[in-house]
């Protein structure tokens, strides 16, 4: 019976201790001789891992990721806060040549663990942790960038491994 880890000290461990592991893992998906639907399989888990998981009780992808933002969302909760565009932008945003992105990290808009802007945040905050998404298989790289840090991610990589077969 697997049991569902949500401890970001002990991911960030195993993450370590896993290293090689996680290679052969990736290794063994990309191998032509993978019958199983990988995409069926890792949203099948998803769904249920995130059943047994509260994001609001870790909130980690908010405490640790950098979010962008686009005109139209800064216009949107700009109007949601009912304050000026301009100051939005000035107490909340960062801006490059091409990407505005939330200024500070974590997010200004987490208290504790919890979205104060949860019905107007962000395509990327609505995204994350994105297993939904096709082509699990090419997105190897940034699943295993967020392994550690979301325990949705790490607890379906790590029943993919079992359902796919790599511990056979
Ligand atoms: S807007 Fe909300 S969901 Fe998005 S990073 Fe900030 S706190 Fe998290
Ligand atoms: S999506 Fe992952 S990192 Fe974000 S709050 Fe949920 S479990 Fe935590």
């Amino acid at each position: 019976m697997y049991t569902i880890e949500t401890n970001l000290a002990v991911l960030a461990t195993r993450a370590k201790e896993k290293e090689a592991e996680n290679d052969a893992f990736g290794f063994f998906l990309k191998g032509n001789n993978l019958k199983e639907d990988v995409d069926g399989l890792v949203q099948q888990l998803e769904a249920s891992v995130s059943s047994q998981i509260d994001c609001t009780a870790c909130g980690n992808c908010c405490k640790s990721l950098m979010i962008n933002v686009t005109e139209e969302e800064a216009d949107r909760v700009s109007h949601h806060l009912q304050i000026e565009r301009a100051e939005f932008d000035q107490k909340y945003l960062e801006k490059g040549s091409s990407l505005m992105v939330i200024n500070t990290i974590p997010c200004h808009f987490l208290e504790g663990s919890v979205c104060t802007i949860y019905e107007q945040r962000f395509a990327g905050c609505r995204e994350f942790p994105a297993l939904h998404l096709p082509d699990f298989k090419k997105r190897l790289f940034t699943v295993f960038a967020h392994y550690a840090r979301c325990p949705i991610i790490y607890n379906v990589v790590e029943q993919l491994k079992v359902s796919t077969g790599f511990f056979s």
